[in-house]
Protein backbone atom coordinates (compact mmCIF):
# COMPACT_ATOMS: atom_id res chain seq x y z
CA UNK A 1 0.00 0.00 0.00
CA UNK A 2 1.63 3.43 -0.57
CA UNK A 3 2.45 5.27 1.89
CA UNK A 4 0.09 8.23 2.89
CA UNK A 5 1.44 11.59 1.35
CA UNK A 6 2.75 14.27 3.76
CA UNK A 7 0.93 17.59 3.86
CA UNK A 8 2.93 19.96 2.26
CA UNK A 9 2.93 22.48 4.97
CA UNK A 10 4.02 20.43 7.49
CA UNK A 11 6.51 19.23 4.99
CA UNK A 12 7.95 22.42 4.94
CA UNK A 13 7.74 23.02 8.56
CA UNK A 14 9.48 20.09 9.51
CA UNK A 15 12.73 21.07 7.58
CA UNK A 16 15.26 22.08 10.35
CA UNK A 17 18.99 22.76 8.82
CA UNK A 18 19.85 24.75 11.88
CA UNK A 19 19.49 22.48 15.19
CA UNK A 20 21.41 19.39 14.96
CA UNK A 21 20.27 16.08 16.85
CA UNK A 22 21.79 16.71 20.30
CA UNK A 23 23.51 12.77 20.09
CA UNK A 24 26.20 12.48 18.09
CA UNK A 25 26.23 10.91 13.75
CA UNK A 26 26.51 7.49 14.71
CA UNK A 27 24.14 7.71 18.02
CA UNK A 28 21.21 9.81 16.44
CA UNK A 29 18.52 6.13 15.88
CA UNK A 30 17.47 5.55 12.87
CA UNK A 31 13.92 6.33 11.95
CA UNK A 32 11.84 3.87 9.60
CA UNK A 33 8.95 5.61 9.12
CA UNK A 34 6.58 4.58 6.65
CA UNK A 35 7.50 7.30 3.17
CA UNK A 36 11.27 6.87 3.65
CA UNK A 37 11.88 3.38 2.69
CA UNK A 38 11.54 0.87 0.19
CA UNK A 39 9.31 -2.33 0.42
CA UNK A 40 12.36 -5.58 -0.01
CA UNK A 41 12.58 -7.53 -2.94
CA UNK A 42 10.21 -10.43 -2.88
CA UNK A 43 12.26 -13.87 -2.08
CA UNK A 44 10.36 -15.67 -5.45
CA UNK A 45 11.99 -12.60 -7.31
CA UNK A 46 15.80 -13.36 -5.50
CA UNK A 47 15.00 -16.67 -6.43
CA UNK A 48 14.91 -16.39 -10.10
CA UNK A 49 17.80 -14.50 -10.25
CA UNK A 50 19.54 -16.70 -8.17
CA UNK A 51 20.65 -13.89 -5.96
CA UNK A 52 21.24 -14.44 -1.54
CA UNK A 53 19.12 -14.62 1.37
CA UNK A 54 15.35 -15.28 -0.33
CA UNK A 55 13.02 -14.28 2.12
CA UNK A 56 10.24 -12.36 3.23
CA UNK A 57 11.13 -9.84 5.76
CA UNK A 58 10.42 -5.84 6.60
CA UNK A 59 12.72 -3.25 7.60
CA UNK A 60 10.52 -2.29 9.77
CA UNK A 61 10.64 -6.13 11.35
CA UNK A 62 13.54 -6.10 14.44
CA UNK A 63 14.83 -9.16 12.86
CA UNK A 64 16.06 -8.98 9.58
CA UNK A 65 16.79 -12.61 8.75
CA UNK A 66 20.34 -12.14 7.48
CA UNK A 67 22.53 -14.57 7.21
CA UNK A 68 24.35 -16.10 10.41
CA UNK A 69 27.90 -15.23 8.67
CA UNK A 70 26.66 -11.70 7.13
CA UNK A 71 29.46 -9.81 9.25
CA UNK A 72 31.88 -11.82 7.44
CA UNK A 73 30.10 -11.65 3.67
CA UNK A 74 29.95 -8.50 4.41
CA UNK A 75 33.85 -7.75 5.34
CA UNK A 76 35.33 -10.04 2.50
CA UNK A 77 32.79 -8.29 -0.33
CA UNK A 78 34.20 -4.84 0.93
CA UNK A 79 37.77 -6.06 1.09
CA UNK A 80 37.23 -7.38 -2.44
CA UNK A 81 35.54 -4.20 -3.70
CA UNK A 82 38.84 -1.84 -2.37
CA UNK A 83 40.83 -4.31 -4.67
CA UNK A 84 38.69 -4.05 -7.59
CA UNK A 85 37.72 -0.57 -7.44
CA UNK A 86 40.78 1.84 -7.32
CA UNK A 87 38.10 4.91 -7.62
CA UNK A 88 36.37 3.21 -4.79
CA UNK A 89 39.04 3.19 -1.95
CA UNK A 90 40.16 6.77 -3.16
CA UNK A 91 37.01 8.06 -2.59
CA UNK A 92 37.03 6.59 1.14
CA UNK A 93 40.69 7.65 1.92
CA UNK A 94 40.41 11.44 0.27
CA UNK A 95 37.52 12.83 1.58
CA UNK A 96 38.44 16.06 3.69
CA UNK A 97 35.21 16.96 4.87
CA UNK A 98 35.32 20.22 3.93
CA UNK A 99 31.69 20.51 3.71
CA UNK A 100 31.17 21.73 0.26
CA UNK A 101 28.81 18.96 -0.94
CA UNK A 102 27.00 19.50 2.55
CA UNK A 103 24.00 21.38 1.43
CA UNK A 104 23.96 20.39 -2.33
CA UNK A 105 21.81 16.63 -1.91
CA UNK A 106 18.19 17.25 -2.82
CA UNK A 107 17.03 14.57 0.05
CA UNK A 108 18.94 16.97 2.45
CA UNK A 109 17.48 20.12 1.23
CA UNK A 110 13.89 18.50 1.70
CA UNK A 111 14.71 16.97 4.87
CA UNK A 112 17.33 18.89 6.85
CA UNK A 113 19.08 15.28 7.87
CA UNK A 114 22.18 15.73 8.46
CA UNK A 115 22.53 11.52 7.03
CA UNK A 116 21.63 12.71 4.25
CA UNK A 117 24.39 15.01 3.49
CA UNK A 118 26.36 13.76 0.80
CA UNK A 119 29.72 13.52 3.18
CA UNK A 120 27.96 12.22 5.92
CA UNK A 121 26.25 9.22 3.80
CA UNK A 122 29.37 8.40 2.53
CA UNK A 123 30.92 8.48 6.24
CA UNK A 124 28.21 5.71 7.02
CA UNK A 125 30.49 3.30 4.90
CA UNK A 126 34.06 4.98 5.43
CA UNK A 127 33.42 4.45 9.41
CA UNK A 128 33.40 1.02 8.72
CA UNK A 129 36.17 1.40 5.86
CA UNK A 130 38.23 2.88 8.82
CA UNK A 131 37.42 -0.12 11.23
CA UNK A 132 38.43 -2.79 9.28
CA UNK A 133 40.84 -1.46 6.79
CA UNK A 134 42.94 1.04 8.30
CA UNK A 135 46.07 1.17 10.35
CA UNK A 136 44.99 4.86 12.31
CA UNK A 137 40.79 3.13 12.43
CA UNK A 138 42.28 -0.07 14.44
CA UNK A 139 44.13 1.80 16.60
CA UNK A 140 42.53 5.03 16.92
CA UNK A 141 38.74 3.26 16.83
CA UNK A 142 36.26 6.28 16.79
CA UNK A 143 38.92 8.87 17.40
CA UNK A 144 39.31 8.39 14.16
CA UNK A 145 36.12 8.43 12.93
CA UNK A 146 35.46 4.46 13.10
CA UNK A 147 32.92 1.82 14.50
CA UNK A 148 32.58 -1.65 14.35
CA UNK A 149 30.03 -3.26 12.08
CA UNK A 150 26.61 -4.19 14.07
CA UNK A 151 23.31 -4.75 12.46
CA UNK A 152 22.60 -1.16 13.40
CA UNK A 153 24.80 -0.11 10.83
CA UNK A 154 23.66 -2.43 8.11
CA UNK A 155 19.84 -1.04 9.02
CA UNK A 156 21.32 2.38 8.55
CA UNK A 157 22.96 1.68 5.03
CA UNK A 158 19.29 0.19 4.31
CA UNK A 159 18.00 4.07 4.85
CA UNK A 160 20.43 6.04 3.48
CA UNK A 161 22.04 4.55 0.72
CA UNK A 162 18.19 3.89 -0.62
CA UNK A 163 17.53 7.63 0.18
CA UNK A 164 20.24 8.43 -2.56
CA UNK A 165 19.31 8.48 -6.04
CA UNK A 166 22.97 8.46 -7.63
CA UNK A 167 22.36 11.47 -9.08
CA UNK A 168 26.02 12.93 -8.18
CA UNK A 169 24.84 16.67 -7.84
CA UNK A 170 27.26 16.93 -5.18
CA UNK A 171 30.24 15.24 -7.15
CA UNK A 172 29.99 18.52 -9.25
CA UNK A 173 31.02 20.59 -6.01
CA UNK A 174 33.36 17.94 -4.18
CA UNK A 175 36.85 20.42 -4.67
CA UNK A 176 38.31 15.97 -4.98
CA UNK A 177 35.93 14.84 -7.43
CA UNK A 178 34.59 12.36 -4.88
CA UNK A 179 31.47 10.37 -6.27
CA UNK A 180 29.12 9.69 -3.65
CA UNK A 181 26.87 8.36 -6.03
CA UNK A 182 29.71 5.38 -6.83
CA UNK A 183 30.14 5.05 -2.84
CA UNK A 184 26.64 4.75 -2.66
CA UNK A 185 26.70 2.01 -5.54
CA UNK A 186 29.29 0.05 -3.49
CA UNK A 187 27.23 0.09 -0.40
CA UNK A 188 24.15 -1.14 -2.40
CA UNK A 189 26.37 -3.84 -3.92
CA UNK A 190 27.73 -4.81 0.01
CA UNK A 191 23.71 -4.76 1.05
CA UNK A 192 22.84 -6.97 -2.05
CA UNK A 193 25.34 -10.25 -0.98
CA UNK A 194 23.35 -10.71 2.63
CA UNK A 195 19.58 -10.11 0.67
CA UNK A 196 19.02 -6.83 1.62
CA UNK A 197 17.95 -4.97 -1.44
CA UNK A 198 14.23 -3.46 -2.68
CA UNK A 199 11.68 -4.57 -5.32
CA UNK A 200 11.38 -1.98 -7.22
CA UNK A 201 14.95 -2.49 -8.63
CA UNK A 202 15.32 -6.14 -8.16
CA UNK A 203 11.69 -7.15 -10.05
CA UNK A 204 12.39 -4.77 -13.02
CA UNK A 205 16.06 -6.73 -13.20
CA UNK A 206 14.01 -10.21 -13.34
CA UNK A 207 11.58 -9.25 -15.81
CA UNK A 208 14.52 -7.63 -17.82
CA UNK A 209 16.73 -10.97 -17.19
CA UNK A 210 13.39 -12.82 -18.79
CA UNK A 211 11.97 -11.16 -21.51
CA UNK A 212 14.38 -8.19 -22.36
CA UNK A 213 12.33 -5.02 -20.59
CA UNK A 214 11.85 -3.60 -17.45
CA UNK A 215 8.25 -4.17 -17.31
CA UNK A 216 7.91 -7.63 -18.60
CA UNK A 217 6.02 -7.13 -21.66
CA UNK A 218 6.37 -10.27 -23.85
CA UNK A 219 7.04 -10.02 -27.51
CA UNK A 220 3.44 -10.10 -28.65
CA UNK A 221 2.52 -8.18 -26.35
CA UNK A 222 5.16 -5.12 -27.50
CA UNK A 223 4.08 -5.77 -30.52
CA UNK A 224 0.46 -5.11 -30.26
CA UNK A 225 0.99 -2.16 -28.09
CA UNK A 226 3.17 -0.54 -31.31
CA UNK A 227 0.45 -1.11 -33.24
CA UNK A 228 -1.83 0.21 -30.84
CA UNK A 229 0.29 3.76 -31.14
CA UNK A 230 0.15 3.00 -35.20
CA UNK A 231 -3.45 3.33 -35.01
CA UNK A 232 -3.45 6.59 -32.78
CA UNK A 233 -0.99 8.35 -34.95
CA UNK A 234 -3.08 7.30 -37.92
CA UNK A 235 -5.87 9.05 -36.25
CA UNK A 236 -4.74 12.29 -34.55
CA UNK A 237 -2.51 12.99 -37.53
CA UNK A 238 -4.03 11.00 -40.75
CA UNK A 239 -0.42 9.68 -41.43
CA UNK A 240 0.20 5.84 -41.31
CA UNK A 241 3.74 4.24 -40.04
CA UNK A 242 4.34 0.79 -40.20
CA UNK A 243 7.65 0.56 -37.89
CA UNK A 244 9.80 -2.48 -38.73
CA UNK A 245 10.34 -5.17 -35.87
CA UNK A 246 12.79 -7.82 -35.54
CA UNK A 247 14.11 -7.25 -39.34
CA UNK A 248 17.04 -7.98 -40.32
CA UNK A 249 19.15 -6.26 -42.83
CA UNK A 250 18.30 -2.07 -41.27
CA UNK A 251 21.31 -0.01 -40.68
CA UNK A 252 19.72 1.18 -37.22
CA UNK A 253 18.40 -0.83 -33.78
CA UNK A 254 16.11 1.54 -32.41
CA UNK A 255 16.38 1.26 -28.52
CA UNK A 256 14.12 2.82 -25.93
CA UNK A 257 12.92 2.93 -22.32
CA UNK A 258 10.16 0.50 -21.86
CA UNK A 259 8.74 3.04 -19.64
CA UNK A 260 8.05 4.56 -23.02
CA UNK A 261 5.85 1.54 -24.05
CA UNK A 262 3.77 1.05 -21.36
CA UNK A 263 2.76 4.26 -19.56
CA UNK A 264 1.56 8.38 -19.88
CA UNK A 265 3.01 10.59 -21.43
CA UNK A 266 5.67 8.52 -22.00
CA UNK A 267 3.95 6.78 -25.15
CA UNK A 268 3.33 9.70 -26.56
CA UNK A 269 7.36 10.03 -27.31
CA UNK A 270 7.42 6.87 -28.45
CA UNK A 271 4.50 7.69 -31.05
CA UNK A 272 6.77 11.27 -31.24
CA UNK A 273 10.13 9.01 -32.67
CA UNK A 274 7.39 6.81 -34.95
CA UNK A 275 6.42 9.63 -36.81
CA UNK A 276 10.02 11.11 -37.19
CA UNK A 277 11.49 7.97 -38.53
CA UNK A 278 9.13 8.08 -40.68
CA UNK A 279 8.91 11.78 -41.24
CA UNK A 280 12.95 11.49 -42.61
CA UNK A 281 12.49 7.62 -43.94
CA UNK A 282 15.22 6.03 -41.59
CA UNK A 283 16.47 3.02 -42.38
CA UNK A 284 15.82 0.89 -38.61
CA UNK A 285 14.27 -1.39 -36.88
CA UNK A 286 12.59 -1.97 -33.36
CA UNK A 287 13.23 -5.43 -31.70
CA UNK A 288 11.22 -7.01 -28.84
CA UNK A 289 14.27 -8.74 -27.40
CA UNK A 290 16.16 -5.32 -26.99
CA UNK A 291 13.34 -3.94 -25.78
CA UNK A 292 14.35 -1.87 -22.71
CA UNK A 293 17.54 0.79 -22.94
CA UNK A 294 17.01 1.00 -19.67
CA UNK A 295 19.35 -0.75 -16.93
CA UNK A 296 18.47 -1.20 -13.58
CA UNK A 297 21.08 -3.70 -12.94
CA UNK A 298 23.26 -0.23 -12.43
CA UNK A 299 21.29 0.06 -8.80
CA UNK A 300 22.12 -3.58 -8.02
CA UNK A 301 25.84 -4.72 -9.15
CA UNK A 302 27.96 -4.44 -11.87
CA UNK A 303 27.57 -8.12 -13.09
CA UNK A 304 24.00 -7.26 -13.61
CA UNK A 305 24.44 -4.27 -15.51
CA UNK A 306 26.95 -5.46 -17.76
CA UNK A 307 24.39 -8.57 -18.77
CA UNK A 308 21.56 -6.61 -19.12
CA UNK A 309 23.42 -4.01 -21.04
CA UNK A 310 24.93 -6.80 -23.16
CA UNK A 311 21.31 -7.39 -25.27
CA UNK A 312 21.63 -4.41 -27.79
CA UNK A 313 24.99 -5.84 -29.06
CA UNK A 314 23.83 -9.04 -28.93
CA UNK A 315 20.94 -7.73 -31.34
CA UNK A 316 22.34 -5.32 -32.99
CA UNK A 317 24.93 -8.39 -34.17
CA UNK A 318 22.11 -11.02 -34.83
CA UNK A 319 19.79 -8.19 -37.06
CA UNK A 320 22.41 -6.91 -38.71
CA UNK A 321 22.47 -3.39 -37.06
CA UNK A 322 25.24 -1.06 -38.56
CA UNK A 323 24.66 1.22 -35.18
CA UNK A 324 22.07 1.71 -32.30
CA UNK A 325 20.06 4.49 -31.77
CA UNK A 326 18.92 5.29 -28.41
CA UNK A 327 15.75 6.92 -26.69
CA UNK A 328 15.14 9.49 -24.21
CA UNK A 329 16.02 7.92 -20.97
CA UNK A 330 18.35 8.72 -18.00
CA UNK A 331 20.01 5.57 -16.75
CA UNK A 332 20.69 4.01 -20.09
CA UNK A 333 23.06 6.72 -21.01
CA UNK A 334 25.00 6.42 -17.54
CA UNK A 335 25.57 3.02 -18.13
CA UNK A 336 26.37 3.37 -21.48
CA UNK A 337 28.32 6.88 -21.47
CA UNK A 338 30.19 5.55 -18.80
CA UNK A 339 30.46 1.78 -18.76
CA UNK A 340 29.11 0.07 -21.74
CA UNK A 341 32.21 0.36 -24.15
CA UNK A 342 34.31 -1.16 -21.19
CA UNK A 343 32.16 -3.92 -20.22
CA UNK A 344 30.60 -4.70 -23.34
CA UNK A 345 32.65 -3.18 -26.15
CA UNK A 346 33.99 -6.83 -27.17
CA UNK A 347 30.61 -7.93 -28.18
CA UNK A 348 30.56 -5.64 -30.98
CA UNK A 349 30.54 -7.33 -34.41
CA UNK A 350 32.57 -7.03 -37.47
CA UNK A 351 29.54 -5.23 -39.18
CA UNK A 352 29.25 -2.47 -36.52
CA UNK A 353 30.69 0.98 -37.16
CA UNK A 354 30.96 4.50 -36.62
CA UNK A 355 27.41 6.10 -36.30
CA UNK A 356 26.72 8.41 -39.57
CA UNK A 357 23.24 10.24 -39.56
CA UNK A 358 21.95 8.58 -43.13
CA UNK A 359 20.31 11.72 -43.92
CA UNK A 360 22.62 14.71 -43.19
CA UNK A 361 26.06 12.80 -43.45
CA UNK A 362 26.95 13.92 -39.90
CA UNK A 363 29.26 11.15 -38.46
CA UNK A 364 29.23 11.05 -34.67
CA UNK A 365 32.48 10.61 -33.59
CA UNK A 366 31.48 11.25 -30.33
CA UNK A 367 29.98 7.90 -30.10
CA UNK A 368 32.95 5.80 -31.88
CA UNK A 369 33.25 3.56 -29.34
CA UNK A 370 30.13 2.83 -28.72
CA UNK A 371 28.32 3.16 -31.81
CA UNK A 372 25.17 4.40 -29.59
CA UNK A 373 23.56 7.95 -30.56
CA UNK A 374 21.37 9.84 -28.67
CA UNK A 375 18.09 10.86 -30.17
CA UNK A 376 18.30 14.06 -28.96
CA UNK A 377 21.71 14.14 -30.69
CA UNK A 378 20.36 12.36 -33.83
CA UNK A 379 17.76 15.08 -34.30
CA UNK A 380 19.36 18.07 -33.29
CA UNK A 381 21.67 17.01 -36.40
CA UNK A 382 18.61 16.77 -38.54
CA UNK A 383 17.00 20.31 -37.75
CA UNK A 384 20.60 21.74 -37.84
CA UNK A 385 20.98 20.66 -41.66
CA UNK A 386 17.15 21.82 -42.12
CA UNK A 387 16.04 18.31 -42.95
CA UNK A 388 12.74 18.43 -40.76
CA UNK A 389 9.60 20.50 -42.07
CA UNK A 390 8.52 22.05 -38.60
CA UNK A 391 5.42 24.16 -37.83
CA UNK A 392 6.53 25.23 -33.79
CA UNK A 393 3.24 27.40 -33.85
CA UNK A 394 1.32 24.19 -33.38
CA UNK A 395 2.72 24.37 -30.35
CA UNK A 396 1.74 27.25 -29.15
CA UNK A 397 -0.45 26.58 -26.17
CA UNK A 398 2.76 25.22 -24.41
CA UNK A 399 5.00 27.68 -22.78
CA UNK A 400 8.03 25.06 -21.61
CA UNK A 401 10.88 25.16 -19.60
CA UNK A 402 13.54 22.23 -19.67
CA UNK A 403 14.09 19.41 -17.09
CA UNK A 404 17.92 18.22 -17.38
CA UNK A 405 18.02 14.64 -16.65
CA UNK A 406 20.82 14.22 -14.09
CA UNK A 407 22.39 11.27 -16.27
CA UNK A 408 22.57 12.80 -19.71
CA UNK A 409 23.36 16.06 -17.91
CA UNK A 410 25.90 14.96 -15.92
CA UNK A 411 27.13 11.58 -16.70
CA UNK A 412 27.22 12.25 -20.29
CA UNK A 413 27.31 16.03 -20.94
CA UNK A 414 24.18 16.66 -22.85
CA UNK A 415 22.85 20.13 -22.42
CA UNK A 416 22.66 22.13 -25.58
CA UNK A 417 21.19 19.49 -28.04
CA UNK A 418 17.55 19.06 -25.74
CA UNK A 419 17.36 22.58 -26.07
CA UNK A 420 18.15 23.67 -29.40
CA UNK A 421 15.33 20.53 -30.21
CA UNK A 422 12.85 22.39 -27.82
CA UNK A 423 13.65 26.23 -28.92
CA UNK A 424 13.38 24.75 -32.67
CA UNK A 425 9.97 22.83 -32.09
CA UNK A 426 8.32 25.27 -29.28
CA UNK A 427 7.97 28.83 -29.42
CA UNK A 428 7.60 29.54 -25.59
CA UNK A 429 10.84 28.44 -23.59
CA UNK A 430 11.82 29.58 -20.11
CA UNK A 431 14.79 28.01 -18.28
CA UNK A 432 14.87 27.42 -14.60
CA UNK A 433 17.34 29.59 -12.12
CA UNK A 434 20.61 28.79 -13.40
CA UNK A 435 21.47 27.11 -10.16
CA UNK A 436 18.92 24.87 -10.99
CA UNK A 437 19.82 23.33 -14.35
CA UNK A 438 22.39 21.90 -16.37
CA UNK A 439 25.43 20.57 -14.85
CA UNK A 440 23.56 21.71 -11.67
CA UNK A 441 20.38 20.39 -12.33
CA UNK A 442 18.24 18.74 -9.07
CA UNK A 443 17.07 14.92 -9.43
CA UNK A 444 14.02 14.27 -9.92
CA UNK A 445 14.00 12.35 -6.04
CA UNK A 446 13.07 9.16 -7.67
CA UNK A 447 16.14 8.28 -9.75
CA UNK A 448 18.35 4.67 -9.43
CA UNK A 449 15.38 2.69 -8.48
CA UNK A 450 13.53 5.32 -5.48
CA UNK A 451 10.65 5.91 -8.01
CA UNK A 452 7.84 3.90 -5.95
CA UNK A 453 4.71 5.30 -4.20
CA UNK A 454 5.84 4.00 -0.71
CA UNK A 455 9.41 6.15 -1.20
CA UNK A 456 6.68 8.86 -1.93
CA UNK A 457 7.23 10.87 1.46
CA UNK A 458 10.60 11.62 0.19
CA UNK A 459 10.15 12.01 -3.01
CA UNK A 460 8.34 14.96 -1.97
CA UNK A 461 10.91 15.89 0.41
CA UNK A 462 13.58 15.34 -2.20
CA UNK A 463 11.73 17.01 -5.19
CA UNK A 464 11.36 20.30 -3.30
CA UNK A 465 14.53 22.12 -5.06
CA UNK A 466 13.14 21.42 -8.51
CA UNK A 467 9.69 22.03 -7.42
CA UNK A 468 10.90 25.30 -6.32
CA UNK A 469 12.84 26.43 -9.43
CA UNK A 470 9.62 25.10 -11.45
CA UNK A 471 7.45 27.05 -9.29
CA UNK A 472 9.24 30.12 -9.61
CA UNK A 473 8.89 29.87 -14.06
CA UNK A 474 5.40 29.52 -13.08
CA UNK A 475 5.20 32.55 -11.49
CA UNK A 476 7.12 34.48 -13.51
CA UNK A 477 6.47 33.21 -16.93
CA UNK A 478 3.69 31.20 -16.76
CA UNK A 479 4.98 28.03 -17.62
CA UNK A 480 2.77 24.85 -18.24
CA UNK A 481 4.78 22.25 -19.65
CA UNK A 482 8.35 20.84 -18.34
CA UNK A 483 10.26 18.61 -20.99
CA UNK A 484 12.51 16.34 -20.13
CA UNK A 485 14.70 13.50 -22.25
CA UNK A 486 14.30 10.85 -19.31
CA UNK A 487 11.78 8.18 -18.77
CA UNK A 488 11.59 7.92 -15.04
CA UNK A 489 11.29 11.62 -15.34
CA UNK A 490 8.36 11.21 -17.06
CA UNK A 491 6.93 9.23 -14.22
CA UNK A 492 8.13 10.89 -11.34
CA UNK A 493 7.73 14.70 -12.37
CA UNK A 494 3.86 14.64 -12.40
CA UNK A 495 3.47 13.84 -8.70
CA UNK A 496 6.37 16.21 -8.29
CA UNK A 497 5.03 19.01 -10.39
CA UNK A 498 1.09 18.23 -8.84
CA UNK A 499 2.83 18.75 -5.33
CA UNK A 500 4.80 21.53 -5.67
CA UNK A 501 3.53 23.62 -9.00
CA UNK A 502 0.21 22.24 -9.50
CA UNK A 503 -1.06 22.76 -13.18
CA UNK A 504 2.57 21.77 -15.24
CA UNK A 505 2.08 19.07 -17.60
CA UNK A 506 5.52 16.62 -17.98
CA UNK A 507 6.23 16.08 -21.89
CA UNK A 508 9.09 13.96 -23.99
CA UNK A 509 10.73 15.82 -26.12
CA UNK A 510 10.01 13.94 -29.19
CA UNK A 511 6.09 14.15 -28.38
CA UNK A 512 6.71 17.78 -28.98
CA UNK A 513 9.03 17.59 -31.87
CA UNK A 514 5.99 15.08 -33.48
CA UNK A 515 3.60 17.57 -32.94
CA UNK A 516 5.75 20.54 -34.72
CA UNK A 517 6.65 18.20 -37.69
CA UNK A 518 4.77 18.68 -41.02
CA UNK A 519 4.21 15.25 -42.38
CA UNK A 520 3.25 14.30 -45.90
CA UNK A 521 -0.15 13.29 -46.32
CA UNK A 522 -0.74 14.57 -43.05
CA UNK A 523 -4.84 15.43 -41.85
CA UNK A 524 -5.67 18.64 -40.62
CA UNK A 525 -3.99 18.23 -38.05
CA UNK A 526 -6.30 19.32 -35.18
CA UNK A 527 -5.44 16.88 -32.73
CA UNK A 528 -2.05 16.63 -30.84
CA UNK A 529 -0.60 12.99 -29.97
CA UNK A 530 -2.67 12.86 -27.11
CA UNK A 531 -5.75 13.01 -28.72
CA UNK A 532 -6.19 16.45 -27.22
CA UNK A 533 -7.74 19.50 -29.93
CA UNK A 534 -5.07 21.92 -30.44
CA UNK A 535 -8.12 24.56 -30.29
CA UNK A 536 -9.20 23.34 -26.91
CA UNK A 537 -5.68 23.88 -25.95
CA UNK A 538 -5.26 26.97 -27.19
CA UNK A 539 -8.45 28.67 -25.33
CA UNK A 540 -7.48 27.01 -22.33
CA UNK A 541 -3.55 28.66 -22.30
CA UNK A 542 -5.52 32.03 -23.20
S1 LIG B 1 24.49 11.38 -5.45
FE1 LIG B 1 22.72 12.79 -5.39
S2 LIG B 1 21.29 11.78 -3.98
FE2 LIG B 1 23.29 10.84 -3.64
S3 LIG B 1 24.22 12.03 -1.99
FE3 LIG B 1 24.90 12.98 -3.92
S4 LIG B 1 23.43 14.62 -4.28
FE4 LIG B 1 22.50 13.23 -2.78
S1 LIG C 1 33.08 18.10 -0.85
FE1 LIG C 1 34.33 16.23 -1.16
S2 LIG C 1 36.03 16.45 0.28
FE2 LIG C 1 34.48 17.94 0.91
S3 LIG C 1 33.23 16.84 2.43
FE3 LIG C 1 32.22 16.52 0.47
S4 LIG C 1 33.06 14.59 -0.30
FE4 LIG C 1 34.44 15.29 1.34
Amino acid sequence: MAAKVIDKKDLLTSIDYEHLPKTGVFDTPIDFRPGTWCYPAKPEILEKLHFPNPRVWSPADVDWKLPENWKEIVHNGFKERLEKYRSFKVFLDICVRCGACADKCHYYIGSGDPKNMPVLRAELLRSIYRNDFTMAGKILGKLNGARVMEEDVLKEWFLYFYQCSECRRCSLYCPYGIDTAEITMMARELLQLVGVNINWIMEPVSNCNRTGNHLGIQPHAFKEIVEFMCDDIEEYTGVRVNPPLNEKGHEVLFVTPSGDAFADPGIYTFMGYLLLFHHIGLDYTLSTYASEGGNFGLFTNSDTMQKLNGKMYAEANRLGAKWILGGECGHMWRVVNQYMDTMNGYMQGPQMTVPRNPITGTVFNNAAATKMVHIAEFTADLIKHGKLKLNPSRNDHIKTTYHDSCNPARGMGLLEEPRYVLKNVCNNFYEMPPQTIREQTFCCAGGSGLNNDEFMEMRMRGGLPRGNALRYVVDKHGVNNMACVCAIDRATLIPLADYWAPGVKISGLHELVANALEMEGQNEREYNLRGEAFADLMEEAE
